[in-house]
This record gives structure tokens, C-alpha cells and sequence, in this order.
């Protein structure tokens, strides 16, 4: 039934001077996602407003799915065009729509008009009063409610009329590419799938890198990290995944540094080593599913000690997140399913009894001066066999 879209968008319209940038990240986006989807789509900006519309048949479901999932739009509106054959024809065509949309439902409504095309003979207010009298006589169930309607009816008249009431929710956020490029450390946990979608959402691109401890950690260990990256790239376009072999690393800092300490100091390579791979590929910060008391290397001390070796920002966006709701999240975004496979993480391998919970800078930095013979050598050994895959 439906030949369109409108696709609207909030925040982004009020961006002034930089509105086409946003706007056109969100067109962009917005061909990519429906690239796949059965169909011919043209994605046009008019005066405010983005429209979708299909040249043939198209699949409705796969196009509001792909849609759903583009940052930046506020509601989708599927929309039945028509041409302009005069008002009585009009009339005709909305109480089709409406027969189709709402017959024998009881609900109330309100005609919207908007004029766009000013050759259009009659004003908004009277095709408003026309067409919503004659709804009236034909849908007993159907009354008027200019106040607080169940169905807003809009009809725009254009060249063609637009003529839609559903409105399906997007995601909202900003359009993908607004704000450049971010790398997320990704671990085949519940987190930091979240965590990656959170801050794409504002409209940033993301890459990833993913630590892996062969033959600590399995091949299907990282075969779920790249199901995770898979699928969080279904948000956020293709995802460059950096997987790097932390295993000597971690064995080092295993036999020389104090055990309770082990956790904060891999964490803290973890990030010197994701920054260095930022840096070398344009990602502005870093991002981590780190929330705050989860875990004895996520209290307010261990947080310190692990950024105190970042120079870029580090984005933590589940920061003040109970674990709860970040399940809730990680369901809705489709990654919670792929996160709860029992595969072994490498920070769990060499997980210490009782690790430190208060652990201070300065004695963290202590202790990694035993690592001071190797470590370098094995951080730059690390960085040369970075494995890029190609997430899409
Ligand atoms: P997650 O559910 O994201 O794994 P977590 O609660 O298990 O988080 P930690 O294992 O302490 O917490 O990890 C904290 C953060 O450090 C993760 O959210 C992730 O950003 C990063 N991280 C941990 N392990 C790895 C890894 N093997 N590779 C890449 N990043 C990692
Ligand atoms: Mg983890």
C-alpha cells in the first residue's frame, strides 16, 4: 500500500550553518542501510524534511527494519502518494486510505493539512473541514479530537499528496560520520557491544580491537567477537576489527609483576596498545564497556590507574549504568544473545584471587618497571602482527 517514506529527524535541525552536513551524513546513511533491501529506493531532502520512496515494489518489512536502524531519525513515516486530481478526488483517496488504515476501529482523529503546493485551489483549513466531515459520515467509528487525537492524519499537497498517519519510531542520535572516528576495545563480553552502539549513535564511526590470548583463549572466543562486531556493524556500517595477540604480554606481566595487581596493568597495556592502533588510523578516543564498581579493576581507583596511561579521551558511556539495564540494551540492540556464549576471555585466564581494588598510580607504575627489559620490544612485536578484518 505505502510508495514512501518521510523521514523525520530531530535534533539535527537545528544544527544552523551545518545543517546540510548533517543532513546529507543522513542521507547518506540512509542509501547504505537500504542498499540490501529488495527494491529501487530515491532519497531525496526537501525543505526540512528526508524522503524515502520506492520506484516498484519493495519489501515494506526489510525497508522499515533498515530504516530502524539508521542514527539520526526521530520517526518513519510510511506514506501513500497519490496524484493531484482536485479535492473531490483527494476526498476520495483518504477515505480509501483510512477504509484500508482504521475501518472499524474506535478511535478519534484529526485532519492536518499542509499546503506546500500554493496552486492547490483550496486552503489547508477547508480541506482539513472537508475531508474530516466526510470521514466522519463514512467510519461511524471514527470521531474528531482536535486536541489530543489517536490518529493525526496528514496530508501534504505537493506536485503529487502525500497522505500518512502511522509513525514508526527510529532510533534517534545523530547521523554516522558527524563526529568522526572512534576505536572501541571490544571483548566478547556484554558491555562493550553496548558501549560501541551508545557512542555511534551520537555519530561517530567506530573501529574496534579485540585482545586475544591463543591458546588461552579459543578461536571460537574470537569467532564471537567478530559475531559481536558483525552485528553491532548492522548500526554502525563496517567496522575495521583489529585482533592482536596480547598472549606474551600477558605472560610477562604474569611473571613479573604481583599478582593482585595483574588485571590493572594488562588493562593498562590493553589501552597503551589501542591508543597507539587510534592514533595510527585517525580514531579520535577510545571507547570501553567499563561501569563504574562492576568488577575490582572497574572501581574509581582502578579506573584512574587504568586511564592514567591515555593521552586521548576515553569513552565510557556505560559509566553510571547497573548492569541490568545494560543487559536490557544489549537485548534490544540484538548483541545479548552472541554476548552469553560461555567462550573464555583473557582477562579471566590470569584473573588473580584477590586482585587490588584500590590500586595507587604511583605503586601501579612501580611495578611495571620489572616489565622495563621486554615490554616495549613486545608492545612493537604486538602492533606488527595487528590482524585487520573487515567487519560489514
Ligand atoms: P565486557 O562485558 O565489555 O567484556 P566486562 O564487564 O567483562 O566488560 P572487563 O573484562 O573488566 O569488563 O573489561 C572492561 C572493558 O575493557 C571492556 O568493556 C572492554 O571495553 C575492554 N576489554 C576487556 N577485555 C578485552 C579484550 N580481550 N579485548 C578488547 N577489549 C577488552
Ligand atoms: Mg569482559
Amino acid at each position: 500500500m505505502f510508495q514512501a517514506f518521510l523521514i523525520k529527524y530531530g535534533e539535527i535541525g537545528v544544527k544552523g550553518k551545518n545543517r546540510y552536513v548533517f543532513e546529507d551524513a543522513l542521507v547518506k546513511r540512509i542509501k547504505e542501510v537500504l542498499w540490501p533491501v529488495e527494491g529501487h529506493f530515491q532519497v531525496t531532502k526537501d525543505q526540512g524534511r528526508i524522503y524515502v520512496e520506492a520506484e516498484g515494489a519493495f519489501d515494506y518489512e526489510e525497508a522499515v527494519e533498515a530504516l530502524r536502524r539508521v542514527f539520526g531519525i526521530v520517526s518513519i513515516c510510511p506514506v501513500v502518494i497519490v496524484e493531484d486530481h482536485g479535492l473531490e478526488a483527494l476526498t476520495q483517496d483518504v477515505l480509501h486510505y483510512v477504509g484500508e488504515m482504521y475501518a472499524g476501529q474506535e478511535k478519534t482523529f484529526k485532519v492536518h493539512t499542509r499546503r506546500a503546493n500554493k496552486k492547490f485551489p483550496v486552503e489547508s483549513m477547508e480541506v482539513n473541514a472537508e475531508i474530516g466531515g466526510k470521514i466522519l459520515e463514512a467510519y461511524p467509528g471514527l470521531t474528531v479530537d482536535v486536541h489530543h487525537p489517536d490518529i493525526m492524519l496528514y496530508i501534504e499537497l505537493r506536485s503529487q499528496i502525500y497522505i500518512y498517519s502511522e509513525v514508526i519510531p527510529g532510533p534517534g542520535g545523530m547521523p554516522l560520520g558527524t563526529n568522526g572516528r572512534s576505536m572501541l576495545l571490544l571483548s566478547g563480553g556484554i558491555d562493550s557491544p553496548v558501549a560501541g552502539y551508545m557512542v555511534a549513535k551520537r555519530g561517530v564511526y567506530i573501529d574496534a580491537v579485540y585482545f586475544h590470548a591463543p591458546p588461552y583463549t579459543s578461536e571460537r572466543a574470537k569467532q564471537k567477537v567478530v559475531d559481536l562486531a558483525r552485528r553491532v556493524a548492522m548500526y554502525t556500517g563496517p567496522i575495521r576489527l583489529h585482533v592482536i595477540n596480547f598472549t606474551d604480554i600477558q605472560m610477562y606481566i604474569y611473571d613479573q609483576c604481583p599478582h593482585d595487581e595483574l588485571t590493572i596493568i594488562m588493562r593498562r597495556y590493553m589501552m597503551r596498545i589501542a591508543e597507539q592502533i587510534a592514533k595510527d588510523t585517525g580514531c579520535l578516543a577510545l571507547i570501553t564497556g567499563e561501569s563504574i564498581g562492576q568488577v575490582a579493576s572497574q572501581t574509581v581507583a582502578s579506573l584512574t590507574a587504568t586511564n592514567d596511561v591515555c593521552t586521548l579521551p576515553v569513552f565510557r558511556p556505560l559509566i553510571a549504568f547497573d548492569k541490568e539495564d545494560i543487559v536490557t540494551l544489549a537485548k534490544q540492540i540484538g548483541t545479548y544473545e552472541t554476548s552469553i556464549l560461555p567462550y573464555e576471555d583473557c582477562c579471566t585466564t590470569f584473573v588473580a584471587k584477590h586482585p587490588v581494588t584500590k590500586p595507587k598510580v604511583e605503586q601501579i607504575r612501580r611495578s611495571e618497571k620489572a616489565l622495563a627489559e621486554k615490554i616495549d620490544e613486545m608492545v612493537a612485536e604486538a602492533l606488527a602482527g595487528d590482524e585487520v578484518l573487515e567487519i560489514r
